[in-house]
């Protein structure tokens, strides 16, 4: 669980050195038009679990440009662990090699580069793993999330303007994982990859926000505008799905039913504010929710990322009831589900990508949820570890047991 006592000192720690890191690395930079940062970078995806004996990913330093026009330098605070790190380490997400890895991060601006006229040094900033150009048809119309020239960038592993800021000295560029880069001390990215917080939420906190609370409960307020007294069923239990969970409850949905094949994940669920929890290891979900809720539930998410979760998420729905796709499959994966049903039951079938937000007016509200108490965010967080432990943390990850591992920096 979290881990409240230790860190108030870690933190005083961790931000002294910070500061000492910062103020070492600013000299630098200033003396060479790169400065150092110390990075973990994927080189090679399929390596065989356990991760601490293969290491997928090595930590190196790295030189980093300067940040060019509409880019900012930020200072990590925090970064976590999602699924779909794990994902791209274990070859189901084929991001270009080599790459720092990390999309759910947050800090502070150290540097803006021409053009940014709205941020400073110090800013807080949570990232979005997906940048928004602004002025493509998707952007305009509200669908920052479905980016077109944000995706082309992230699946080319630059920045929005087409730069890679990292480089091996004296060797090869390394790509950006979706635009943040989350696990260096220091990253460069693009205006539209950060959004400004508040100063008083602590990182490890504000970093939940980049992608598990962003995607989880964006897919349930915006995607499928659940409302309330309607059931809900979320398969999965890790950070997006919890997340999911903390936002139906929001919303007053009833019943909230989580699914899930560990007990101690149901158990957290519960605390997130699932009314009912089903493990699959044992009951067939979609029976069990059809029981429970006269039926079946009006809306299901996926928050796993596979085919065979999510036919039984559709399950799971009554006629007329909607499945929400969070989770990321393998590209070459196909899906099945009974055809007849789309028509004859208006059964929906819905994608949800980083919870159809708009970061820049979605985080600021889910951060004011969180203040108002109505995301208990930092139940998400099972651990706080360092960056020299992320191998060992991604065979924890793979396991299964634990939501949100967090990297302080
Ligand atoms: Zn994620
Ligand atoms: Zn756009």
């Amino acid at each position: 669980m979290t881990r409240h006592g230790a860190f108030s000192e870690e933190n005083s720690l961790a931000k002294i050195a910070g500061k000492r890191a910062w103020r070492t690395a600013r000299i630098a930079y200033r003396r060479a038009p790169t400065m150092k940062t110390l990075a973990a970078v994927l080189r090679e995806r399929g390596l065989p679990a356990p991760y601490a004996q293969s290491k997928p990913l090595s930590i190196e330093e790295l030189d980093l440009d300067p940040p060019g026009p509409g880019e900012v330098l930020v200072q990590m605070g925090a970064a976590g662990l999602c699924h779909s790190d794990l994902s791209v380490i274990n070859g189901t997400r084929l991001w270009p090699l080599p790459l720092v890895l990390g999309h759910e991060a947050c800090g502070h601006v150290r540097e803006v580069g021409e053009g940014v006229t709205d941020l400073r040094p110090d800013d807080p900033v949570v990232f979005a793993f997906l940048p928004s150009c602004g002025h493509c048809p998707m952007c305009v119309t509200g669908r920052a999330a479905l980016c077109e020239p944000g995706v082309a960038a992230n699946r080319a592993g630059k920045l929005l303007r087409g730069t890679v800021r990292f480089q091996k000295p004296g060797a090869e560029r390394v790509n950006h994982h979706s635009g943040v880069a989350g696990y260096s001390q220091f990253s460069v990215v693009s205006r539209e990859s950060v959004v400004k917080i508040d100063a008083d939420i602590p990182m490890e906190t504000a970093v939940l926000f980049g992608c598990a609370v962003m995607t989880g409960v964006g897919a349930v307020v915006n995607t499928a505008r659940v409302a309330a007294g309607t059931s809900v069923a979320v398969f999965g239990a890790g950070g997006v799905g919890l997340s999911a969970i903390m936002g139906a409850k929001a919303v007053g949905a009833f019943p909230i039913i989580a699914v899930d094949r560990i007990e101690s994940k149901l158990a957290l669920a519960k605390q997130c504010g699932a009314t009912h929890t089903v493990n699959s290891a044992s009951t067939d979900p979609a029976t069990a929710i059809r029981d429970i809720t006269r039926g079946g539930a009006e809306t299901a998410f996926e928050a796993v990322g596979d085919g065979n979760v999510i036919a039984q998420a559709f399950a799971a729905t009554r006629r007329g009831g909607r499945t929400v796709c969070i989770g990321l499959t393998h590209p070459e994966r196909m899906l099945t589900i009974p055809a007849l049903t789309i028509t004859a039951e208006e059964r929906t079938l819905m994608g949800s990508y980083m919870g159809s937000c708009v970061p820049q007016r979605d985080i600021p509200r889910y951060i004011a949820m969180y203040r108002a108490g109505l995301l208990p965010v930092d139940l998400l967080r099972t651990s706080v570890i360092s960056l020299g432990e992320v191998n060992a943390a991604f065979d924890l990850l793979d396991s299964g047991e634990v939501a949100r591992q967090v990297i302080r920096f």
